[in-house]
């Protein structure tokens, strides 16, 4: 089997809420997803899903997914895209970096492996560990009160993880956490996520001024050091995110301690493959994981719900159905939330059927 084609289609995703706000007053009201279909000599075709937050969240852009599947894509045709570690080592060989590039292309290898074999993803990755994937609700910053407000709404639709977006104000915050926490169950799980917004000094502040509560703080300060640094001067959980980006820094992590649970974004790593590479090291160190990605649609939730289910549950912390936050439907077959829980689809490859009157007419093509 050889790759024969290389396509990118872009998908509009408006939120349901309007708009998606975190630290430093960033927001997207509609996302730019890219959709990536590999396609073999034998007729079989793969999808992948790549939807950057935005173009200042992580070094990515998705003007920058469909310019780097251009550079990469003559690269890759008439490779056997079964063979993983081979295709990402081509990948990696061709273009230096940019791991947002390759996620959809690694996608849609997997998906065609699975549909080669018959097997779901989850199932090549390792096997489907338990019924369900708990999910977390992203709760976009507002007004404290409203916040409340929205995390008791989502948590009455069966949520029992939030994430509140942080790293504004550190008093505004403190409250924002302080109303959050109050109109939660004991065993609901909270998360403050700062997204790097606040200097190590406002971080201090916030983490003493909530030391009475049963809250995890998530990427307080832009950088690993800052990060450490308050690390060591809470009791609370710690997350860290937007500084691990790959396996040098996710060993220095459980090196300094640095961590107790760790968020792993599919298209921060560079794709599935690299991602299970990870989630792996994470299982065999005792680290529990986030497992999601930047953003996306159907695609992309498929994606995240077949690298979830594959790992084993004790270290599944939470998991994110993003095809839920947006108002339109790229593919059939995803997961669809069920009190609080996805699975992933017992079908193979990912289980997804692009809609293809949704994704429109390729804007890239290589062959
Ligand atoms: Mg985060």
């Amino acid at each position: 089997m050889k790759i024969k084609r290389i396509t990118a289609h872009c998908v509009k995703l408006p939120l349901i809420e309007g708009s998606y706000r975190w630290s430093g007053g960033k927001s997207v009201t509609v996302f730019d997803s890219t959709i990536i279909g590999v396609e073999t000599d034998e007729g079989l075709v793969g999808y992948g899903e790549v939807c950057p937050l935005g173009p200042f969240y992580l070094p990515a852009y998705a003007d920058g997914v469909r310019a780097g599947i251009k550079e990469l894509g003559p690269h890759l045709i008439g490779l056997d895209p079964r063979e993983l570690n081979v295709v990402n080592q081509h990948m990696d060989a061709a273009l230096l970096g940019h791991p947002y590039v390759k996620t959809g292309i690694d996608i849609a290898c997997w998906d065609l492996l699975g549909k080669s074999t018959g097997l779901p993803v989850c199932v090549l990755m390792g096997g489907r560990f338990g019924e369900s994937v708990r999910l977390y609700r992203a709760i976009s910053q507002i007004e404290p009160d409203q916040m409340a407000a929205n995390v008791a709404m989502y948590s009455e639709q069966g949520y029992t993880r939030f994430q509140l977006k942080v790293g504004g104000d550190p008093d505004t915050d403190i409250e924002r956490i302080r109303a959050a926490r109050a109109v939660l169950k004991p065993t609901d799980r909270l998360v403050a996520d700062a997204n790097t917004g606040w200097t190590q000094h406002e971080a201090m502040r916030v983490v003493r001024a909530v030391s009475d509560l049963d809250v995890y703080i998530e990427q307080p300060c832009v950088t690993y050091e800052e990060c450490l640094a308050v690390r060591r001067n809470t009791t609370a959980p710690f997350i860290l995110d937007e500084n691990i980006d790959g396996l040098d820094r996710l060993l220095r992590a459980k090196a300094d301690l640095a961590m107790d649970v760790v968020n792993l974004k599919i298209s921060k790593l560079g794709g599935l493959t690299k991602a299970k590479q990870a989630r792996d090291l994470c299982v065999s160190m005792g680290i529990a994981m986030t497992l999601e990605d930047s953003w996306g649609g159907d695609i992309t939730t498929a994606a995240i719900a077949h690298l979830a289910h594959s790992t084993p549950e004790p270290f599944r912390f939470t998991s994110t159905d993003f095809n839920s936050y947006v108002t339109v439907s790229n593919a059939d077959g995803a997961p669809v939330r069920e009190d609080g829980f996805m699975k992933a689809s017992e079908s193979a490859g990912l289980g997804i059927t692009p809609k293809m009157d949704v994704i429109g007419p390729a804007v890239v093509e290589v062959c």
